[in-house]
């Protein structure tokens, strides 16, 4: 596959050549400036090369995982396949001022450090760009690629890990550096303590060399001379570095009460913008780091210890977080803020429970092989990790949402992870932090390694938003974390699994009644229906196949690079299809195979997959491979790719399957009650006292939804009607979902008397707002695009926005995050409803 690349396209390159080298541990040491906005410091990139990392148990290969060293030659650039005239361009002759570029114009400021003798006596890289620069293809030294955007990189260096104390402890090679790293990383589980102690003395150990280095658009380009193959480049770099404040990566904001806080959103580039990183998800790798900031701030991140501060210098203090399971870069989280961590207010035994920890000790991990996946610490082989139906847990979120944190998030956690044990067994993760992240945050949620960030718009209303979504993004701890998708744009691989999973785990965790728990998800399931059928019909076809690389799903070049078409797309984030389509396959796999057999299959599923990646075609044969003949039906893994996975619009079984849904008692109870209101609706103005009064039904929240949804396909809704379902519904005080309908209600019929209603929905439901921002902004009245502008929201919303009536409908999405790319990205779940 070639990598060519067009900036006008929004297809999102993944440069980094895993192919030759593998990122298996980071070091980051990093300073938080909110001044400046800017996050500076260093990272530790410890490598391996060969072929040990191959280690799969999936059924499509990479391509060329080079096992010699002769083809672990660096061989870019691959799409210019230009007869190399002269490999030695690249002389020494070539002075210094013409190389190092440092980021993009920006000052070197490695001078500082008072070395610069690696530069002088280097051959240059050129400042070309290396795709069109037919002097460096056929070059003899390797090229390391590393993914990255908007980072200025100050200095790229060899470390000199022999000079660490200790070090020959493990090594037979005490002189060799990159033995050293080889052992170290091939160091086994149970010594990870050790491990982690050594990659944090060798990330500190002097330097022995600086590296010659180029930025471009999405890469970091390294090269030492003289060295010819990965195996000959140095296996531990360290780059300093610092974000820049318009990064994509993360973003500076404030939070509720006000104070300034950063935290990473979960863009389609994930942590590019954040650290220099191996982006493709083969690249599964272990991290720690140190995160400087004032000490009045609290450092949360995907750690699997609960990190607490260390005291610096004045009024500064430092946070160190690390993880023992490999997983890819993209998952890594930070958020750093001035939040209080949320406690019961009055602290019973329940949750004394959940303060037990069972983070790994040696000892504890001693059946090596049992699973499936490269050696950690992996609590499925920890027979009281296995157990633990609640993992330790905290909140944080600012001081002004104690009570709200307190009432409807607090007692939900418990039940929610018990649920998923009960469903899914072994949590894959040690312990959760959840963050209630800023109002800009551009989703309900999003999960990431012992961390879930959640809007605060889950918090209003009853417990069903908070509890779904929350659900949602523990699922995603085994599908999207645990098991990740290798190709990422088989994104259903995480999100209808978490979707699927979330009535599953709700409904157990409310504890329902098994025909009250049908009821709701067959709800559920009309709600859906209705969503996808409302995107099928308005967004393009390309982009509602769940497997669109076919038969080449997985496929990277020789370097290991690849593109993700779409990945840059910004209609794709707002596409549901992946998460609704998914689900719908998942629900009738279920159905098809009957719940028990199914959720029994889907944890020796877990059991065989977690800590791998995995592609659409693993999950559905071990599926078809473990149940009995007389269930499969007619079902195979080829029909299954040709109904669901592989073609546009509804799939065909699902039609099938409409009049299912079209039976379910709580959405029949919906269409009376419509048909009351457009009785009323009807109505003339004034009318005599003895006209009968309609009697309402109380609804439940996935009931109003429905409603309100109905009613906005009618074409006129008088003011009173809707002044008379606000008040039989408390609309404003229900939670997001049901208010996001009712504001579109207000927006359709110029409901001025509630415009109140729809502002304030616009300032604290921004995760949702966009859609009815966009509406707003299309309409032709100049109310509602005053409304829309107010400066107070809009700008905080959409800052740095293009947003024109009329002009391009989705330029203002470009700073809407959402971690698109399969593992993480969270639920849009307002309605998509396409206007103008
Ligand atoms: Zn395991």
């Amino acid at each position: 596959m070639d990598v060519k690349l067009d900036p006008s396209r929004d297809d999102l390159p993944l440069m980094a050549n895993t192919s030759h080298i593998l990122v298996k541990h980071y070091v980051l040491d990093l300073d938080v400036d909110f001044e400046s906005q800017i996050i500076e410091g260093t990272i530790v990139l410890f490598f391996e090369s060969g072929n040990r990392f191959k280690k799969r148990s999936s059924s499509t290969e990479v391509a060329c995982l080079s096992e010699s060293n002769e083809a672990c030659k660096f061989r870019m650039p691959e799409p210019c396949q230009i007869p190399v005239t002269n490999t030695k361009t690249f002389s020494s002759k070539i002075g210094y001022n013409d190389f190092v570029i440092c980021g993009k114009g920006e000052k070197d400021t490695s001078g500082k450090d008072g070395n610069h003798d690696n530069q002088e006596q280097a051959s240059g890289i050129s400042s070309s760009k290396y795709c069109c620069d037919t002097g460096n293809h056929g070059s003899e030294e390797f090229l390391l690629v590393l993914d990255c955007c908007d980072i200025s990189v100050l200095k790229v260096e060899e470390v000199d890990v022999a000079a660490v104390p200790g070090i020959e402890k493990f090594t037979r090679s005490p002189k060799l550096r990159n033995q050293i790293v080889h052992e170290l990383v091939a160091l086994p589980a149970d010594r990870w303590r050790e491990q982690l102690d050594y990659y944090a003395l060798c990330s500190q150990a002097p330097g022995c060399g600086e590296l010659l280095f180029d930025t471009d658009t999405w890469s970091l380009q390294i090269r030492k001379t003289g060295a010819q193959t990965a195996t000959d480049f140095p296996h531990a770099i360290r780059i300093r570095y610092r974000t820049k404040p318009q990064g994509r990566s993360v973003t500076w904001t404030s939070d509720q009460s006000g104070r300034p806080c950063v935290y990473t959103v979960g863009s389609p580039i994930n942590n590019r913008a954040l650290f220099p990183c191996q982006e493709p998800p083969v690249a599964m790798s272990t991290w720690q780091a140190t995160v400087r900031a004032a000490a009045s701030l609290v450092v949360l991140m995907s750690g699997e210890n609960s990190a607490e501060p260390t005291q610096l210098r004045e009024g500064y203090s430092s946070w160190h977080y690390y993880v023992t399971m490999p997983m890819p870069a993209s998952t890594f989280t930070i958020a750093v803020g001035s939040w209080t961590e949320m406690k019961p207010e009055i602290c019973s035994s329940n949750d004394l429970a959940t303060e037990r920890s069972f983070s790994p000790s040696e000892a504890d991990f001693r059946y090596v092989g049992v699973c499936g996946h490269m050696e950690y610490p992996c609590r499925f082989q920890n027979a009281s990790a296995t157990t633990q139906k609640i993992i330790p847990h905290r909140v944080f979120a600012p001081a002004c949402l104690k009570r709200v944190c307190q009432e409807t998030l607090l007692p939900l956690i418990p039940p929610c992870l018990s649920a998923a044990h009960s469903v899914l067994g072994t949590h894959p993760f040690s312990r959760l932090d959840i963050l209630i992240v800023p109002a800009n945050f551009s989703s309900l949620g999003m999960a990431s390694p012992h961390i879930v960030f959640l809007s605060q718009s889950t918090l209003t209303g009853m417990s069903q938003l908070c509890g779904t979504r929350l659900c949602h993004e523990i699922a995603h701890a085994w599908f999207g974390l645990a098991i990740g998708a290798r190709d990422w744009t088989e994104e259903w691989l995480s999100e209808g699994f978490a979707t699927h999973l979330e009535d599953v785990f709700w409904a157990k965790a409310q504890q329902l009644a098994p025909h009250e728990a049908r009821e709701q998800q067959k709800l559920r399931a009309c709600l859906r229906w209705h969503r996808l059928q409302d995107e099928v019909q308005n967004s393009p076809e390309e982009m509602q196949v769940l497997r669109p690389n076919k038969e080449k799903t997985g496929h990277v070049s020789d370097s290991g690079s690849s593109v993700i078409r779409h990945g840059l797309n910004p209609e794709k984030v707002f596409m549901q299809v992946h998460y609704l389509k998914g689900y719908f396959l998942l629900q009738f796999l279920a159905k098809t195979l009957g719940e028990d057999t199914y959720f029994s299959f889907l944890r020796k599923f877990v059991h065989t997959f977690h800590g791998q990646l995995i592609l659409s075609q693993d999950f559905l044969q071990m599926l078809l491979e473990n149940i009995p003949e007389e269930k499969r039906l007619e079902l195979s893994v080829g029909n299954i790719f040709r109904d669901w996975l592989e073609s546009s619009g509804i799939p065909q079984p699902l039609q099938r399957e409409r009049q299912a849904l079209a039976e379910c008692g709580l959405a029949q109870q919906v269409s009376a009650e419509v048909a009351k209101w457009v009785r009323v609706n009807r109505r003339p103005r004034k009318r005599k006292r003895k006209d009968r009064e309609e009697v309402f039904e109380k609804l439940l929240p996935d009931q109003l939804v429905l409603l309100l949804e109905h009613l906005l396909e009618q074409k006129t809704v008088t003011p009173r009607t809707l002044q008379s379902l606000e008040r039989t519904y408390h609309l404003s005080e229900q939670d997001a979902e049901v208010r996001h309908r009712w504001c579109e209600l207000i927006v359709k019929h110029k409901y001025t008397k509630a415009y109140r209603d729809v502002e304030k929905f616009l300032q604290e439901d921004q995760a949702m707002g966009i859609y009815l921002y966009g509406e707003l902004m299309l309409s032709e009245d100049p109310r509602q695009q005053h409304l829309a502008r107010r400066k107070d929201h809009s700008e905080n919303l959409f800052h740095a926005s293009a947003c024109s009536p009329g002009g391009p409908r989705l330029a203002w999405t470009q700073d809407i995050k959402g971690r698109a790319m399969g593992l993480l990205k969270p639920a849009v779940s307002g309605r998509l409803r396409l206007v103008g």
